[in-house]
């Protein structure tokens, strides 16, 4: 299984994408604006995307996405979420004002979108491999995903802050061998990072000693020009810990 980084910036600029992973060429974790690099054929490819939440970096590329294959592909793109990511996508995107409803386009019986709930802890069956959902503790209701086949065992973070939900998930794995965890701001902005519910360098440190499992970190989200000195901080906060810093582009194989 490879996992191809298409974006994992917390925000837009030259060379920046928002969060999108590809599983294989045919399942996205998260949409954010990484899909708008993926050619009208790669678009096409794609059957199942599992979101984390609503927020836009990591949802918008489903209405491109789902605009750009309007009579180019038959087959609906399935978008799994908990209830509440869902609403909100059908609520305030896909209601014909910020968006058309591509739920009931180009007709109600071939939909270019459909919606399926998504419920923590409950495995879902995928091409040689399982996708699990565990809650976190964002600003919206949010979820990580852990990625399983019969070689090891991945977790995606999405967006988080500190929570006893994060850990004891990760804690009941039987081995975790990768972690994909965000840290969007730096230090000094400790103030805003908690309230926006996201890791800096030195929270994510000391939580993560509350982590039984010791796997490769891949670090992510880091906020446009922000990068340097969350990097440096890392090299303080992470020190002895099997960390790198995510970037476009970058392929994962488990
Ligand atoms: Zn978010
Ligand atoms: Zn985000």
């Amino acid at each position: 299984m490879h996992i191809t980084v298409l974006g994992c910036s917390g925000g837009v600029g030259p060379g920046l994408r928002t969060t999108s992973l590809l599983i294989n060429d045919d399942v996205l974790i998260d949409a954010g604006t990484g899909t708008g690099d993926l050619s009208l054929a790669q678009m096409c490819r794609i059957t199942d995307a599992f979101i984390t939440h609503s927020h836009l970096d990591h949802v918008c590329g489903l209405a491109f996405m789902a605009d750009n294959r309007l009579g180019l592909i038959d087959r609906s793109l399935r978008v799994h979420a908990i209830p509440e990511t869902l609403n909100a996508l059908r609520e305030h995107l896909f209601n014909w004002t910020l968006w058309p409803d591509f739920s009931r386009l180009p007709d109600e019986k071939n939909p270019l979108l459909t919606w399926h709930e998504v419920r923590a802890g409950e495995a879902i069956h995928a091409d040689g491999y399982t996708l699990t959902a565990f809650k976190v503790l964002h600003t919206v209701p949010a979820v990580g995903y852990v990625l399983e086949n019969r070689d090891g065992i991945l977790a995606f973070s999405g967006d988080t802050g500190a929570c006893d939900e994060l850990w004891s998930a990760l804690n009941a794995l039987p081995r975790l061998d990768r972690l994909i965890i965000e840290v969007a701001f730096a230090n000094e902005d400790e103030r805003l990072a908690q309230d926006s519910r996201h890791f800096t360098p030195r929270r994510l440190g000391q939580e993560l000693q509350h982590l039984k499992h010791r796997p490769q970190l891949y670090l992510t989200h880091h906020k446009p020009g922000c990068e340097a000195i969350i990097e440096a901080e890392c090299r303080t906060a992470l020190a002895g810990r099997d960390y790198r810093h995510l970037h476009r582009g970058d392929v994962l194989s488990l």
